[in-house]
């Protein structure tokens, strides 16, 4: 039996249960059906086929989560801070045990490179281990005395909260996103992206088992239009965690105005990254082919833009070419593959119109513009060469294999380019001059900069993007900022003079 053979067949023993049961909300520890008894399909972008029958939530379905999460607040809110930290560690011990299950769910279900997505699945146990470590600091404050009063800070959690994931690497989003929620002590109201909702289910089935209270973490499956709206219109909801595109976080922030509701986007890129003629090319080459080809361009910091000083371009994009057409495109759960089918069929018609985008654009097709097969939703890794800056493939983010190669002559040129963009979440800089590399990520316009390295996450850094990339920062402290209120309180210390009215 080949490995392929052998994951599909464990894949199917785990789809066994999905297949028979479907997939239903979990609300204050049941696991429930939609209201209305509405259902959706979800299927498999690798041949398309049928995978389970999904809960549709309505508002009805969210309202009931939100009290759930609001019965819950208090208790959870008041838990000593070393238990809520036992419960999250047990999440994660149960993350690792089924990290196998999870990564060929998530494999079938978002068509994802086994390769990949076995560490995306550890990673959310990480995720869980390190907010978990600093749920017992979480309410630390300051004193900062004045002459008369000892003021004193500290941080409460801000109360029920709404996550809403998109449909890439859900799985570690959504650990991403709801980890330091929990471990802030606020309770959370989850819903996932309707492309991809097998491993948020088995997800929050862990949180339960693990021994998280009833109502502390409510699933609620559904379309974005109807459950996703409600829950970041719904009052008892104080704060709306969002990933996904930029278009969405403005449709959140206008949906969330009536109830003033506090909004943390992670949105859409358009990364550049720079490639100067000092750098190491040879690396900067494999940086270059990882941040925009792992995880099928699906990844919001992927560099889908290459700036490449002209110096080097015609050598460098002659090995980029060769390398690109190299790549295995295959079955997801084949461990040589490297690049699987898109997630959807609407994604895959969006990702290749901009084949034809770029024709119209005057740009040359250097490698991949083509789909793979006849079924499912797999296309050539895809590289366009002789773009310029102003090109639709250069402005809009296509969140596919896809990578758009631009010239420039000298840094000014190169710094113009890389800002002219509406995004801003990541940027890379190749470049073995140092002052450069100091005045140029200075000046670049993202809010996270990797220098001669491709994205390496540490969990306590900012995570975040300016521009429309984003509103907030992840990781760190930073999570908890968002998830929890400062509270100032002032002491008198003594008899200081009170003015005195009407005296
Ligand atoms: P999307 O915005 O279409 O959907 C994301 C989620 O929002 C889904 O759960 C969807 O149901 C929900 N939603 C849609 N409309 C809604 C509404 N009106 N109200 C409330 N919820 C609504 O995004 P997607 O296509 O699933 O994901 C891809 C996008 O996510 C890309 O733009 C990518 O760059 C971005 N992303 C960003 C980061 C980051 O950290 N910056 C990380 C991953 C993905």
């Amino acid at each position: 039996m080949t490995d392929l053979e052998t994951n599909i067949g464990k894949l199917n023993a785990h789809l066994e249960r999905f297949r028979a049961e479907g997939i239903r909300n979990l609300i204050g520890g049941a696991s429930v059906p939609a209201a209305s008894g509405a259902t959706f399909e979800t299927h498999s972008p690798v041949d398309e086929s049928l995978i389970c029958k999904v809960a549709r939530s309505s508002a009805e379905d969210v309202n009931t989560a939100a009290e759930a999460a609001k019965v819950a607040f208090p208790a959870w809110r008041d838990m000593p801070a070393a238990e809520r930290k036992k419960i999250l560690h047990r999440i994660a011990d149960l993350i690792v045990e089924r990290a196998e299950e999870i990564a060929l769910c998530e494999c079938w279900d978002t068509g994802q490179a086994l390769r990949f997505m076995s560490k995306a699945a550890l990673r959310g146990a990480e995720n869980f281990r390190f907010f978990a470590d600093r749920a017992p600091s979480a309410r630390d404050g300051q004193n900062l005395p004045s002459p008369t009063l000892m003021n004193v800070t500290t941080r409460v959690p801000i109360g029920p909260v709404g996550v809403i994931t998109p449909w890439n690497t859900p799985f570690m989003l959504s650990t991403w996103k709801i980890a330091p929620a929990l471990a802030a002590g606020c309770t959370v109201v989850h819903k996932p992206a309707e492309f991809s909702p097998l491993t948020a289910r088995i997800l929050a089935v862990i949180a339960h088992e693990a021994g998280l209270p009833d109502g502390v973490w409510n699933l609620v499956n559904g379309f974005g239009e109807d459950a996703g709206k409600r829950l970041t219109e719904h009052p008892d909801i104080k704060a709306i965690a969002f990933v996904g595109e930029s278009r969405t976080g403005s449709m959140i922030m206008k949906q969330g105005a009536d109830t003033l509701k506090r909004v943390h986007f992670e949105l859409g890129g358009k990364n550049p990254v720079v490639v100067f003629d000092d750098a190491d090319l040879d690396r900067a080459l494999d940086a270059v082919i990882f941040m925009i080809y792992s995880l099928n361009g699906e990844r919001c910091t992927s560099s889908s833009r290459l700036l490449i000083q002209d110096t080097v371009a015609d050598a460098f994009l002659k090995k980029l070419t060769e390398r690109v057409n190299n790549i295995r495109v295959g079955h997801p759960l084949d461990p040589a593959t490297e690049i699987g089918p898109l997630i959807h069929k609407e994604h895959f018609d969006k990702v290749t119109s901009y084949f034809e985008a770029a024709r119209a654009d005057g740009a040359t097709i250097a490698a991949g513009g083509q789909r793979v097969g006849d079924k499912g939703w797999f296309v050539r890794p895809t590289l366009f060469t002789g773009a310029t800056n102003d090109m639709t493939i250069a402005r809009e983010e296509i969140f596919g294999p896809v990578l758009t190669a631009i010239r420039f002559r000298d840094e000014k040129q190169a710094l113009t380019l890389a800002n002219d963009t509406q995004y801003g979440l990541t940027g890379y800089v190749w470049t073995n001059d140092l002052t450069r590399a100091l005045r140029f990520t200075d000046a670049l316009e993202a809010g996270m900069i990797w220098v001669n390295s491709e994205n390496v996450r540490h969990l306590p850094t900012p995570f975040g993007g300016v521009k429309a990339s984003g509103i907030g920062r992840d990781g760190g402290d930073w999570s908890f900022e968002f998830y929890m209120e400062q509270k100032h309180i002032g002491f008198a210390t003594g008899q200081h003079h009170i003015p005195r009215l009407g005296a």
